[in-house]
């Protein structure tokens, strides 16, 4: 399968080289040039398969023809070693639990299976010492460097906003050390991913070092997550209420939800879509106006989806032909304040004894207030709420437990370098590593 940019300034690539490069050389998104459906059998009996099954039907229409069968399905069994339970919290919406992998949060399926993708393709093109660069609002980092930690061949550089992310999330990538290197930035979210795409664009950098992008605009992080919205699909077949299922995703950089519109595209039958937002409004103010007016980005106690100028707002565009009407027609947007957010934790967690995180909480409230009747609304849990401890016991006023898998990383010591978010400075700090390696 080819691989062509969003801005159709340069020629498709294959997928090795889609996964190499991140970004394409024009600044577009690679897009798959064929969203193969599933055959209606698939369907029929989705419910009878286990989430690895599901997992590996899905893997196979997207890269069945660039990675041998054997492989696929050994990366997608490493990938899913865990499940992604759909829970009901009252009668008609249902969390789709997507923290049970090793960092709590979704971003393990996609950092999982881009670390296992690329190692396979550096395995065989004998290639060493490559750079992923990864920006992070909090969670990404943590999936991506956990994904490679000892991966022979790979460095890992995590990017992230100094003093915006939570003491747990930080803990999750600046204290595993080896081949994972943390730089603490003096800046925002959007400042790291600048930083990175830069770095793409640099024609030195590019020249010297072998750098590749672990961002969800990579198509080996962001194609996977498609697989957890048939798994979701399935489990309502198997309780009889998989009709008119509206799927509602907590959004920041838009990945996860484009992942769920791949799988529509493919045959899924989810009704419509809901993307739902804190203050970053950015993608609701288009739907109402048609007009995409990225802004800076405002802090938030959803501080994953703080995402001023959504990345893959470029892919929608292009999924639907770039039909300002035909996007409304698929998706409708929620966006939801601080206050709204801790209210909505607080109200679930009294009433129904369900603890949502502040993500999953945006996704849950505007299911609440957007469901029509007859329809069952599935929202993704994006993370483990112990996730974002302070805030979340400071809402409720009650502890969090703590998973043990959490905990573990909280023992470990804090290492990171400062950085500026000039690009002159990463740019320097990338070339002197280079220095002292060779
Ligand atoms: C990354 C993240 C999101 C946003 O996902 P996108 O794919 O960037 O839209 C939402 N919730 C949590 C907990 C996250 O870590």
């Amino acid at each position: 399968m080819q691989y062509y940019s969003t801005n159709k300034q340069v020629p498709p690539v294959s997928l090795q080289d889609a996964v190499m490069k991140g970004l394409a050389p024009d600044k577009g998104l690679f897009m798959p040039e064929a969203i193969n459906p599933l055959p209606k059998e698939f369907f029929d009996t989705i419910e009878t398969l286990s989430f690895q099954e599901i997992a590996c039907r899905v893997a196979g229409a997207f890269f069945g023809e660039d990675v041998p069968a054997g492989t696929l399905k050994d990366i997608v069994y490493d990938t899913m070693s865990f499940d992604a339970p759909l829970v009901w919290v009252t009668d008609r919406i249902c969390s789709l639990e997507l923290f049970h992998g090793p960092t709590l949060a979704f971003k393990d399926v996609g950092g999982r299976f881009m670390a296992r993708l690329l190692g396979y393709f550096i395995r065989k093109q004998g290639q060493k010492n490559v750079n992923v660069l990864v920006a992070t609002s909090g969670d990404t980092g943590s999936a991506v460097a956990n994904g490679f930690l000892g991966v022979e061949g790979i460095h890992v550089y995590v990017l992230y906003p100094k003093g915006k992310v939570s003491e747990i999330q930080e803990k999750q990538f600046t204290t595993l050390g080896r081949n994972i290197t943390a730089l603490e930035v003096d800046g925002a979210f959007d400042d790291c991913q600048a930083l990175v795409k830069s770095a793409f664009m640099d024609k030195e950098l590019n020249e010297r070092l072998l750098l590749t992008s672990a961002n969800s605009i990579n198509v080996a992080r962001f194609l996977p997550q498609a697989f957890y919205y048939f798994h979701a699909y399935a489990q309502l077949k198997r309780w009889g209420r998989a009709d008119r299922v509206v799927v509602c995703v907590p959004s920041g950089n838009f990945g996860n939800i484009t992942a769920g519109l791949f799988g529509k595209r493919m045959g899924l039958p989810i009704r419509r879509f809901i993307a739902a937002n804190n203050k970053n409004d950015v993608f609701c103010r288009y739907l109402q106006t048609g007009v995409y007016d990225p802004r800076p980005s405002v802090t938030t106690i959803a501080n994953a989806m703080d995402v001023g100028d959504p990345s893959n707002f470029a892919r929608i565009l292009d999924l639907y032909g770039h039909s300002h009407a035909a996007i409304v027609a698929g998706i409708s947007g929620a966006t939801f304040t601080d206050e709204q957010i801790s209210e909505t934790v607080r109200n679930v967690y009294t009433d129904t004894g369900y603890l949502l995180d502040p993500h999953g909480a945006c996704g849950y409230r505007a299911l609440e207030e957007g469901l029509r009747p007859g329809e069952t609304g599935v929202f993704l849990e994006t993370a483990h709420p112990a996730k974002f401890l302070e805030t979340v016991e400071g809402i409720i006023g009650d502890k969090v437990e703590i998973p043990a898998g959490l905990k573990a990383f909280m023992k470990g010591e804090k290492k990171s370098l400062p950085m500026t978010k000039a690009f002159e400075d990463f740019k320097r700090y990338l070339l002197g590593k280079l220095k002292v390696e060779s």
